[in-house]
Protein backbone atom coordinates (compact mmCIF):
# COMPACT_ATOMS: atom_id res chain seq x y z
CA UNK A 1 0.00 0.00 0.00
CA UNK A 2 1.40 3.27 -0.82
CA UNK A 3 1.51 4.42 2.74
CA UNK A 4 1.46 8.93 1.87
CA UNK A 5 -2.40 7.59 -0.33
CA UNK A 6 -5.13 6.88 2.87
CA UNK A 7 -6.49 3.72 2.07
CA UNK A 8 -9.23 5.11 3.98
CA UNK A 9 -11.10 8.01 1.69
CA UNK A 10 -14.54 8.91 2.79
CA UNK A 11 -16.72 8.97 0.08
CA UNK A 12 -16.89 12.58 0.52
CA UNK A 13 -13.76 13.61 0.17
CA UNK A 14 -13.42 11.25 -3.36
CA UNK A 15 -16.07 13.46 -4.36
CA UNK A 16 -14.24 16.96 -3.71
CA UNK A 17 -11.23 15.35 -5.41
CA UNK A 18 -12.88 14.70 -8.14
CA UNK A 19 -14.44 18.43 -8.52
CA UNK A 20 -10.61 19.45 -7.90
CA UNK A 21 -11.15 20.83 -4.53
CA UNK A 22 -8.20 21.88 -3.00
CA UNK A 23 -8.20 21.89 0.71
CA UNK A 24 -4.79 22.21 2.62
CA UNK A 25 -4.90 21.67 6.43
CA UNK A 26 -2.13 22.29 8.37
CA UNK A 27 -2.71 19.39 11.30
CA UNK A 28 -0.35 20.58 14.81
CA UNK A 29 0.75 18.02 17.45
CA UNK A 30 2.54 20.41 19.96
CA UNK A 31 4.52 18.78 22.97
CA UNK A 32 6.57 20.69 25.14
CA UNK A 33 9.71 20.97 23.55
CA UNK A 34 8.92 18.78 20.21
CA UNK A 35 6.06 19.65 17.72
CA UNK A 36 4.56 17.55 15.18
CA UNK A 37 3.31 18.57 11.73
CA UNK A 38 1.56 16.90 8.66
CA UNK A 39 -0.32 18.87 5.99
CA UNK A 40 -2.78 17.12 4.15
CA UNK A 41 -5.32 17.89 1.63
CA UNK A 42 -8.27 17.13 3.02
CA UNK A 43 -10.12 17.18 -0.61
CA UNK A 44 -8.31 13.56 -1.20
CA UNK A 45 -7.06 12.97 2.10
CA UNK A 46 -3.74 12.78 0.34
CA UNK A 47 -0.18 13.88 2.97
CA UNK A 48 1.38 16.46 0.99
CA UNK A 49 3.71 16.52 3.70
CA UNK A 50 5.37 15.83 7.52
CA UNK A 51 7.77 16.13 10.37
CA UNK A 52 8.93 17.00 13.26
CA UNK A 53 10.63 20.10 15.27
CA UNK A 54 12.76 18.60 18.06
CA UNK A 55 14.41 20.03 20.91
CA UNK A 56 12.59 23.31 20.87
CA UNK A 57 14.18 25.19 23.37
CA UNK A 58 17.35 23.18 24.02
CA UNK A 59 20.12 22.89 22.64
CA UNK A 60 20.70 21.46 19.66
CA UNK A 61 16.76 21.53 18.24
CA UNK A 62 16.74 20.27 14.79
CA UNK A 63 13.48 20.04 12.12
CA UNK A 64 13.06 17.40 10.31
CA UNK A 65 10.87 17.44 7.33
CA UNK A 66 10.19 14.93 4.68
CA UNK A 67 7.89 16.07 1.36
CA UNK A 68 5.42 13.51 0.44
CA UNK A 69 7.55 11.23 -2.59
CA UNK A 70 10.69 13.51 -2.04
CA UNK A 71 13.76 13.19 -0.06
CA UNK A 72 13.75 13.52 4.37
CA UNK A 73 15.57 16.72 5.03
CA UNK A 74 17.06 17.27 8.46
CA UNK A 75 17.72 20.94 9.03
CA UNK A 76 20.01 20.97 12.56
CA UNK A 77 19.06 24.65 13.84
CA UNK A 78 18.47 26.93 16.92
CA UNK A 79 14.75 26.82 18.05
CA UNK A 80 14.49 29.06 21.05
CA UNK A 81 10.67 28.82 20.92
CA UNK A 82 7.30 27.44 19.26
CA UNK A 83 7.04 30.44 17.50
CA UNK A 84 10.48 30.16 15.85
CA UNK A 85 9.74 26.17 15.28
CA UNK A 86 6.19 27.43 13.61
CA UNK A 87 8.14 29.67 11.52
CA UNK A 88 11.00 27.35 10.24
CA UNK A 89 8.18 24.66 9.37
CA UNK A 90 6.33 27.08 7.14
CA UNK A 91 9.06 28.08 5.58
CA UNK A 92 10.34 24.59 4.98
CA UNK A 93 6.65 23.91 3.08
CA UNK A 94 7.07 27.03 1.46
CA UNK A 95 10.53 26.59 -0.06
CA UNK A 96 11.46 26.97 -3.21
CA UNK A 97 12.75 24.07 -3.93
CA UNK A 98 11.68 21.74 -1.24
CA UNK A 99 8.30 23.22 -0.71
CA UNK A 100 4.97 21.65 -1.24
CA UNK A 101 2.73 24.85 -1.97
CA UNK A 102 3.73 28.37 -3.08
CA UNK A 103 2.71 30.61 -0.49
CA UNK A 104 0.63 30.33 3.15
CA UNK A 105 -2.43 31.56 1.18
CA UNK A 106 -2.43 27.38 0.06
CA UNK A 107 -3.23 26.25 3.60
CA UNK A 108 -6.80 27.01 4.23
CA UNK A 109 -6.49 26.12 8.14
CA UNK A 110 -4.88 24.77 10.82
CA UNK A 111 -6.01 22.06 13.27
CA UNK A 112 -4.32 21.86 16.77
CA UNK A 113 -4.20 18.41 18.61
CA UNK A 114 -5.36 19.72 22.09
CA UNK A 115 -5.09 17.39 24.71
CA UNK A 116 -8.01 17.93 27.41
CA UNK A 117 -11.08 19.91 27.23
CA UNK A 118 -12.38 18.92 30.20
CA UNK A 119 -16.56 18.89 30.41
CA UNK A 120 -16.28 22.28 28.32
CA UNK A 121 -15.81 20.64 24.97
CA UNK A 122 -17.08 17.75 23.62
CA UNK A 123 -16.58 18.20 20.20
CA UNK A 124 -14.13 19.88 18.34
CA UNK A 125 -14.73 23.92 18.06
CA UNK A 126 -13.56 26.67 15.55
CA UNK A 127 -10.74 28.60 18.17
CA UNK A 128 -11.23 31.64 19.07
CA UNK A 129 -10.32 34.22 21.99
CA UNK A 130 -12.80 32.99 24.11
CA UNK A 131 -12.14 29.43 23.08
CA UNK A 132 -8.43 29.79 24.13
CA UNK A 133 -9.37 30.73 27.32
CA UNK A 134 -11.88 27.71 28.02
CA UNK A 135 -9.15 25.90 27.05
CA UNK A 136 -7.11 27.61 29.50
CA UNK A 137 -9.10 27.22 32.04
CA UNK A 138 -8.15 23.06 31.40
CA UNK A 139 -4.82 23.65 32.14
CA UNK A 140 -4.66 22.48 35.53
CA UNK A 141 -6.08 18.91 34.45
CA UNK A 142 -3.26 18.65 32.11
CA UNK A 143 -0.39 20.20 33.35
CA UNK A 144 2.25 19.03 30.94
CA UNK A 145 0.51 19.13 27.53
CA UNK A 146 -2.48 22.01 27.67
CA UNK A 147 0.03 25.16 28.17
CA UNK A 148 2.44 23.48 25.10
CA UNK A 149 -1.04 22.29 22.83
CA UNK A 150 -1.83 26.34 23.56
CA UNK A 151 1.68 27.46 23.19
CA UNK A 152 1.48 25.90 19.40
CA UNK A 153 -2.01 27.74 18.95
CA UNK A 154 -0.30 31.51 19.75
CA UNK A 155 2.14 30.74 17.73
CA UNK A 156 0.36 29.87 14.36
CA UNK A 157 -1.94 32.43 15.04
CA UNK A 158 0.99 35.18 14.97
CA UNK A 159 2.56 33.64 11.56
CA UNK A 160 -0.91 32.78 10.24
CA UNK A 161 -3.06 35.85 11.54
CA UNK A 162 -6.22 35.07 8.82
CA UNK A 163 -6.13 31.38 8.57
CA UNK A 164 -8.72 29.78 10.37
CA UNK A 165 -7.86 26.91 13.15
CA UNK A 166 -9.54 24.25 14.59
CA UNK A 167 -9.11 22.78 18.05
CA UNK A 168 -9.93 18.97 18.41
CA UNK A 169 -9.52 17.36 21.63
CA UNK A 170 -8.21 14.17 23.11
CA UNK A 171 -11.08 13.91 25.70
CA UNK A 172 -14.07 14.86 23.31
CA UNK A 173 -15.43 11.96 22.18
CA UNK A 174 -15.77 10.57 25.45
CA UNK A 175 -17.92 13.17 27.00
CA UNK A 176 -21.11 10.95 25.84
CA UNK A 177 -19.92 8.89 29.14
CA UNK A 178 -22.84 7.82 31.31
CA UNK A 179 -22.47 9.31 34.90
CA UNK A 180 -22.10 6.09 36.27
CA UNK A 181 -18.80 5.45 34.57
CA UNK A 182 -17.41 8.74 34.57
CA UNK A 183 -17.64 9.05 38.50
CA UNK A 184 -15.09 8.19 41.00
CA UNK A 185 -16.63 6.90 44.51
CA UNK A 186 -14.95 9.75 46.45
CA UNK A 187 -16.24 12.77 48.43
CA UNK A 188 -18.85 14.06 45.74
CA UNK A 189 -17.25 17.52 46.42
CA UNK A 190 -14.07 16.61 44.68
CA UNK A 191 -16.29 16.84 41.59
CA UNK A 192 -18.03 19.48 42.41
CA UNK A 193 -15.13 21.70 43.51
CA UNK A 194 -12.85 20.57 40.78
CA UNK A 195 -13.93 18.57 38.53
CA UNK A 196 -12.47 15.03 39.38
CA UNK A 197 -13.79 12.36 36.87
CA UNK A 198 -13.21 10.14 34.71
CA UNK A 199 -12.01 11.99 31.19
CA UNK A 200 -10.44 9.47 29.03
CA UNK A 201 -7.52 10.38 26.46
CA UNK A 202 -7.30 8.84 23.11
CA UNK A 203 -10.44 10.17 22.07
CA UNK A 204 -9.53 11.27 17.84
CA UNK A 205 -7.98 7.47 17.70
CA UNK A 206 -10.70 5.48 19.25
CA UNK A 207 -13.52 7.51 17.53
CA UNK A 208 -11.40 6.70 13.99
CA UNK A 209 -11.00 3.57 14.04
CA UNK A 210 -14.55 2.82 15.90
CA UNK A 211 -16.25 4.66 12.73
CA UNK A 212 -13.55 2.55 10.30
CA UNK A 213 -14.61 -0.67 11.87
CA UNK A 214 -17.91 -0.55 10.92
CA UNK A 215 -17.03 0.54 7.35
CA UNK A 216 -15.00 -2.67 6.81
CA UNK A 217 -17.61 -4.41 8.75
CA UNK A 218 -20.71 -3.13 6.15
CA UNK A 219 -22.56 -1.91 9.22
CA UNK A 220 -24.00 1.25 10.69
CA UNK A 221 -22.23 2.77 13.25
CA UNK A 222 -25.37 3.27 15.56
CA UNK A 223 -26.13 -0.60 15.09
CA UNK A 224 -22.77 -1.73 16.83
CA UNK A 225 -20.85 -2.49 19.80
CA UNK A 226 -17.66 -1.98 19.49
CA UNK A 227 -14.59 -2.17 21.82
CA UNK A 228 -11.25 -0.02 20.84
CA UNK A 229 -7.96 -1.67 22.35
CA UNK A 230 -5.68 1.64 21.34
CA UNK A 231 -2.03 -0.55 21.97
CA UNK A 232 0.65 1.49 21.91
CA UNK A 233 3.33 3.27 24.25
CA UNK A 234 0.60 4.94 25.60
CA UNK A 235 -2.77 2.53 25.81
CA UNK A 236 -6.11 2.61 26.58
CA UNK A 237 -9.69 0.76 25.58
CA UNK A 238 -13.18 2.42 25.12
CA UNK A 239 -16.71 0.64 24.46
CA UNK A 240 -18.45 2.50 21.57
CA UNK A 241 -22.15 1.41 22.02
CA UNK A 242 -24.54 2.96 18.69
CA UNK A 243 -22.27 5.47 18.32
CA UNK A 244 -21.57 6.77 21.28
CA UNK A 245 -18.68 5.99 23.84
CA UNK A 246 -19.75 4.73 26.95
CA UNK A 247 -16.86 3.93 28.92
CA UNK A 248 -12.85 4.23 28.39
CA UNK A 249 -9.72 2.69 30.75
CA UNK A 250 -8.02 5.98 31.66
CA UNK A 251 -9.44 8.74 33.90
CA UNK A 252 -8.91 12.25 35.17
CA UNK A 253 -5.25 11.46 33.71
CA UNK A 254 -3.87 9.10 31.26
CA UNK A 255 -2.20 7.12 33.91
CA UNK A 256 -5.34 5.09 34.89
CA UNK A 257 -6.27 1.79 33.43
CA UNK A 258 -4.19 -0.74 31.06
CA UNK A 259 -0.40 -1.60 31.71
CA UNK A 260 1.26 0.80 29.44
CA UNK A 261 5.14 1.64 27.87
CA UNK A 262 6.25 3.31 31.68
CA UNK A 263 2.79 3.92 33.25
CA UNK A 264 1.37 1.74 35.87
CA UNK A 265 -2.27 1.73 34.97
CA UNK A 266 -4.78 0.69 37.83
CA UNK A 267 -2.92 -0.15 40.92
CA UNK A 268 -4.59 -0.19 44.42
CA UNK A 269 -4.22 3.69 45.80
CA UNK A 270 -3.28 2.64 49.10
CA UNK A 271 0.46 1.59 47.24
CA UNK A 272 1.48 4.93 46.99
CA UNK A 273 1.69 5.47 50.41
CA UNK A 274 3.23 2.08 51.14
CA UNK A 275 5.80 2.75 48.95
CA UNK A 276 6.63 6.36 49.81
CA UNK A 277 7.11 5.42 53.69
CA UNK A 278 9.23 2.17 52.86
CA UNK A 279 11.17 4.40 49.84
CA UNK A 280 11.11 7.59 51.74
CA UNK A 281 9.54 9.19 48.52
CA UNK A 282 7.46 12.47 47.92
CA UNK A 283 4.32 12.23 45.99
CA UNK A 284 6.13 14.09 43.33
CA UNK A 285 8.29 11.41 43.11
CA UNK A 286 5.95 8.31 43.65
CA UNK A 287 3.82 9.89 41.16
CA UNK A 288 7.10 10.13 38.34
CA UNK A 289 8.20 6.68 39.51
CA UNK A 290 4.32 5.60 38.23
CA UNK A 291 4.47 7.37 34.97
CA UNK A 292 7.79 6.78 33.64
CA UNK A 293 9.40 3.98 35.33
CA UNK A 294 6.37 1.64 35.68
CA UNK A 295 4.43 0.18 32.96
CA UNK A 296 5.59 -3.10 30.80
CA UNK A 297 9.21 -1.35 31.42
CA UNK A 298 8.88 -1.78 35.20
CA UNK A 299 7.35 -4.91 35.42
CA UNK A 300 10.20 -6.59 33.38
CA UNK A 301 12.67 -5.40 35.79
CA UNK A 302 13.75 -2.35 33.81
CA UNK A 303 14.61 -4.30 30.53
CA UNK A 304 12.75 -2.33 28.18
CA UNK A 305 9.64 -0.60 27.67
CA UNK A 306 9.34 -1.15 23.92
CA UNK A 307 7.09 -4.07 22.87
CA UNK A 308 9.29 -5.23 20.45
CA UNK A 309 11.60 -6.19 22.74
CA UNK A 310 9.50 -7.72 25.11
CA UNK A 311 7.86 -9.89 22.24
CA UNK A 312 11.47 -11.17 21.49
CA UNK A 313 12.13 -12.05 24.80
CA UNK A 314 8.60 -13.83 24.95
CA UNK A 315 9.57 -15.61 22.17
CA UNK A 316 12.90 -16.62 23.55
CA UNK A 317 11.15 -18.32 26.63
CA UNK A 318 12.77 -15.39 28.84
CA UNK A 319 10.95 -14.95 32.33
CA UNK A 320 10.37 -11.36 32.69
CA UNK A 321 9.48 -10.79 29.10
CA UNK A 322 6.63 -13.60 28.93
CA UNK A 323 5.62 -12.07 33.02
CA UNK A 324 5.32 -8.67 31.29
CA UNK A 325 3.63 -9.53 28.43
CA UNK A 326 0.77 -12.22 30.20
CA UNK A 327 0.21 -9.32 32.57
CA UNK A 328 -0.16 -6.77 30.23
CA UNK A 329 -2.90 -9.37 27.76
CA UNK A 330 -4.52 -10.26 30.63
CA UNK A 331 -5.21 -6.45 31.76
CA UNK A 332 -6.41 -5.91 27.87
CA UNK A 333 -8.64 -8.65 28.63
CA UNK A 334 -10.05 -8.31 32.07
CA UNK A 335 -11.46 -4.56 30.19
CA UNK A 336 -12.78 -6.59 26.89
CA UNK A 337 -14.94 -8.93 29.66
CA UNK A 338 -15.90 -5.22 31.53
CA UNK A 339 -17.07 -3.50 28.84
CA UNK A 340 -18.79 -6.50 27.38
CA UNK A 341 -20.96 -6.18 30.17
CA UNK A 342 -21.14 -2.73 30.07
CA UNK A 343 -22.55 -2.95 26.27
CA UNK A 344 -24.60 -5.97 27.17
CA UNK A 345 -22.34 -7.56 24.27
CA UNK A 346 -20.33 -6.91 21.95
CA UNK A 347 -20.01 -6.79 17.91
CA UNK A 348 -16.36 -6.11 17.06
CA UNK A 349 -13.06 -5.66 18.67
CA UNK A 350 -10.53 -3.42 17.57
CA UNK A 351 -6.63 -3.41 17.93
CA UNK A 352 -4.38 -0.26 17.19
CA UNK A 353 -1.96 1.90 17.45
CA UNK A 354 1.83 0.63 17.66
CA UNK A 355 1.09 -2.76 19.04
CA UNK A 356 -2.47 -3.35 18.43
CA UNK A 357 -2.46 -2.93 14.49
CA UNK A 358 1.06 -4.47 13.93
CA UNK A 359 1.37 -7.38 15.97
CA UNK A 360 -0.70 -10.92 15.42
CA UNK A 361 1.12 -11.98 18.62
CA UNK A 362 -0.44 -9.71 21.23
CA UNK A 363 -4.01 -10.09 19.51
CA UNK A 364 -3.63 -13.67 20.13
CA UNK A 365 -2.17 -13.42 23.40
CA UNK A 366 -5.58 -11.14 24.11
CA UNK A 367 -7.95 -13.28 22.11
CA UNK A 368 -6.88 -16.95 24.00
CA UNK A 369 -9.03 -15.00 27.01
CA UNK A 370 -12.19 -14.49 24.84
CA UNK A 371 -13.07 -17.97 23.68
CA UNK A 372 -16.33 -16.73 25.85
CA UNK A 373 -17.37 -14.35 22.92
CA UNK A 374 -16.85 -17.51 20.29
CA UNK A 375 -13.82 -15.53 19.06
CA UNK A 376 -11.63 -17.38 16.50
CA UNK A 377 -8.90 -15.88 14.74
CA UNK A 378 -7.61 -16.52 11.19
CA UNK A 379 -3.68 -17.29 11.74
CA UNK A 380 -3.00 -16.13 8.12
CA UNK A 381 -5.34 -12.98 8.70
CA UNK A 382 -3.93 -12.10 11.75
CA UNK A 383 -0.15 -11.70 10.49
CA UNK A 384 -1.61 -8.16 9.37
CA UNK A 385 1.07 -5.69 10.02
CA UNK A 386 -0.45 -1.71 9.38
CA UNK A 387 -3.21 -2.72 6.99
CA UNK A 388 -7.51 -2.98 7.94
CA UNK A 389 -7.66 -6.43 8.35
CA UNK A 390 -10.33 -8.41 9.38
CA UNK A 391 -8.26 -10.87 11.55
CA UNK A 392 -11.03 -13.28 12.85
CA UNK A 393 -12.18 -16.03 11.13
CA UNK A 394 -15.10 -16.59 8.88
CA UNK A 395 -17.35 -18.56 11.75
CA UNK A 396 -15.86 -15.88 14.47
CA UNK A 397 -19.37 -14.95 16.81
CA UNK A 398 -17.39 -11.69 17.86
CA UNK A 399 -15.08 -10.09 14.98
CA UNK A 400 -11.88 -8.98 15.92
CA UNK A 401 -9.74 -6.13 13.26
CA UNK A 402 -6.44 -4.99 13.01
CA UNK A 403 -7.00 -0.81 12.02
CA UNK A 404 -3.85 1.31 11.84
CA UNK A 405 -5.27 4.57 13.49
CA UNK A 406 -4.56 7.70 11.90
CA UNK A 407 -4.93 10.66 14.45
CA UNK A 408 -3.77 13.08 11.92
CA UNK A 409 -6.12 12.27 9.13
CA UNK A 410 -8.99 12.44 12.17
CA UNK A 411 -7.77 15.83 12.89
CA UNK A 412 -7.75 17.27 9.02
CA UNK A 413 -11.63 15.90 8.57
CA UNK A 414 -12.79 17.73 11.77
CA UNK A 415 -10.91 20.48 10.67
CA UNK A 416 -12.06 20.64 7.19
CA UNK A 417 -16.04 19.82 8.57
CA UNK A 418 -15.49 22.82 10.21
CA UNK A 419 -14.29 25.45 7.98
CA UNK A 420 -15.50 24.14 4.41
P1 LIG B 1 2.73 4.09 19.50
O1 LIG B 1 2.80 4.73 20.85
O2 LIG B 1 1.35 3.91 18.99
O3 LIG B 1 3.64 4.75 18.49
O4 LIG B 1 3.31 2.60 19.67
C1 LIG B 1 4.64 2.37 20.04
C2 LIG B 1 4.81 0.92 20.46
O5 LIG B 1 4.41 0.06 19.39
C3 LIG B 1 6.27 0.58 20.77
O6 LIG B 1 6.37 -0.03 22.03
C4 LIG B 1 6.63 -0.42 19.69
O7 LIG B 1 7.49 -1.42 20.16
C5 LIG B 1 5.30 -1.02 19.32
N1 LIG B 1 5.37 -1.62 17.97
C6 LIG B 1 5.51 -0.99 16.79
N2 LIG B 1 5.59 -1.90 15.79
C7 LIG B 1 5.52 -3.13 16.36
C8 LIG B 1 5.54 -4.47 15.88
N3 LIG B 1 5.68 -4.74 14.59
N4 LIG B 1 5.44 -5.48 16.78
C9 LIG B 1 5.32 -5.21 18.09
N5 LIG B 1 5.27 -3.96 18.60
C10 LIG B 1 5.38 -2.94 17.76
Amino acid sequence: MNKNAYSTIDLSARRNAQMGIKMNILVINCGSSSLKFQLINAADEKLIAKGLCERIGIEGSQLVYAPTGGEKITTVTPMKDHTQAIGLVLNALTDEKAGVVKSLQEISAVGHRIVHGGEKFAASTIITDEVIEAIQECNELAPLHNPANLVGIDACRELMPSTPMVAVFDTAFHQTMPEEAYMYAIPYEYYQKYKVRRYGFHGTSHSYVSHRAAKLLGKNYEDLKIIVCHLGNGASVSAVKNGKCVDTSMGLTPLEGLIMGTRSGDIDPAIIEFIAHKEGKNIDQIMDILNKESGVLGLSGGLSSDFRDLVAGYEKGDAASVRTMKAFAYRVAKYIGAYTAAMNGVDAICFTAGFGENSGFIRNLVCDYLGFLGIALDEQANKAQGEETVVSAAGSRTKVLAIPTNEELAIARETFALVK
